[in-house]
Formats: structure tokens, C-alpha cells, sequence
């Protein structure tokens, strides 16, 4: 099967998300689109807002009603940083019946370059691009080696962040729509990032 991997702090996981993962999903062909909470991200200053386990169930619900989704705790249950040349290198270890595709939006594609291994990630996966807004969408900016790598796909500009979200939860503000019916009762219920 082709597999996206859809990686983030998902903290809050958001309908940007969910929009990304199916634009990719249709636009490359992809049978799955797995969605992988990274434990501790390599690149973020500060610790996610919400537990390990917070932001796993919130992927849970957001996924359950797309049969081509699925919630995948790989990074989670390894615990640590979670790198993804590591977690490329195990993926492929243990499902060689796949072929993996990685999902990323347009600032991670920018920041591709600095990537621990990026070279070594770059001979074992190939990476699919989607546009978001404040960021510019520029292969040619890439380094050469990376550059035949990253497949773009086409996807609605969605100015939606987790960060825009936790801002407006600490305000008060609703997050209504910007999150799915069963994630927002989750946030609502468990009191998230209301401080
Ligand atoms: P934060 O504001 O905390 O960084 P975020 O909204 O950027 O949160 P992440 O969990 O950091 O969400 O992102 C996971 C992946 O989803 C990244 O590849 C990111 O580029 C992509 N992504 C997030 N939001 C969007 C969006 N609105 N449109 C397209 N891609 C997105
Ligand atoms: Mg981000």
C-alpha cells in the first residue's frame, strides 16, 4: 500500500490537518494516511501544552470517521525526540510491504534542509508539499538533492494553526469549527489550554 505519514505536534490536531492529509491522500494516490503525534519534536522551543496522551486521543477522534485515516502512535510509544530519519529507518524495517510518502506543510517543507539527516532521509522517502498561508511554497529555493524529492499537492489555503487555537482558548475565544465536533467537546470537556 502508499502510506502518508502525517507528522505533528497536533496540539491541538486541526482541521488544517485533516484537510492536508486528505488533499495528499487524493492528489498522490495514497491508499492510508497515518497520523503520527511525534512524542517531543525536535524542533519546538517550548513542551506541548497538552499530555502525550491528550493529544493522542484528540487525533483518535479526529480520524474515526475517514475509513483512509488512521491514528499511529509509533513516536508516542518510543517515547524520547522523536527524529524523523529514525522513524523513517523503523517504518521501513517494519512494514517493507509499504511504501511511505512523508506529508508536510509548507513551513516544514522550508526547513526541510535542516532536517538531522536530511540527506539520508532523502534516499529513503519521497515527501509531498501542501500550501499554507505566510509560508512560500518554493521548490526551486531547495537544495538540489532534496528538490526531485518533494512532490506538491494542491490544497485551499487554511489559516488555521494549534497555536492560533491554544491563543484563542487562553482568551476565550471559540475554537468551534477550526477543530472537529469531537475533538472541540474533547478541548471543552477536559478544560484544554485554557490557561
Ligand atoms: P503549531 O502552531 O503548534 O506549530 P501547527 O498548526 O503548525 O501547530 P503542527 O502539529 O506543528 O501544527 O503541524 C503538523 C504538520 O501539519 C506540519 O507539516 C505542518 O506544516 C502541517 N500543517 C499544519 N497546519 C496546516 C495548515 N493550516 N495548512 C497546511 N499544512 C498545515
Ligand atoms: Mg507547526
Amino acid at each position: 500500500m502508499r502510506i502518508g505519514i502525517m507528522g505533528g505536534t497536533f496540539d491541538p490536531v486541526h482541521t488544517g490537518h485533516l484537510v492536508a492529509g486528505e488533499c495528499a491522500r487524493a492528489a498522490c494516490g495514497l491508499d492510508e494516511v497515518w497520523f503520527m503525534p511525534a512524542n517531543v519534536p525536535p524542533h519546538k522551543p517550548n513542551a506541548p501544552k497538552a499530555s502525550a496522551e491528550q493529544r493522542w486521543e484528540m487525533v483518535c477522534r479526529a480520524v474515526s470517521d475517514n475509513p483512509a485515516f488512521r491514528p499511529f502512535d509509533h513516536e508516542l510509544r518510543k517515547g524520547g525526540v522523536s527524529y524523523s530519519v529514525d522513524t523513517i529507518r523503523e517504518l521501513k524495517a517494519r512494514y517493507p510491504e509499504h511504501e511511505f510518502h512523508y506529508i508536510i506543510g509548507a513551513d516544514m517543507v522550508e526547513y526541510l534542509p535542516k532536517w538531522r539527516e536530511i540527506g539520508e532521509i532523502m534516499k529513503m522517502i519521497g515527501f509531498i508539499g501542501l500550501q499554507r498561508p505566510g509560508f512560500e511554497l518554493q521548490p526551486e529555493a531547495l537544495p538540489a538533492f532534496i528538490r526531485p524529492g518533494v512532490r506538491l499537492a494542491p490544497m485551499p489555503l487554511l489559516d488555521i494553526s494549534s497555536t492560533d487555537i491554544r491563543t484563542r482558548r487562553r482568551e476565550g475565544r471559540s475554537v468551534r469549527y477550526l477543530v472537529t465536533a469531537p475533538v472541540h467537546d474533547y478541548i471543552e470537556g477536559m478544560g484544554l489550554y485554557e490557561s
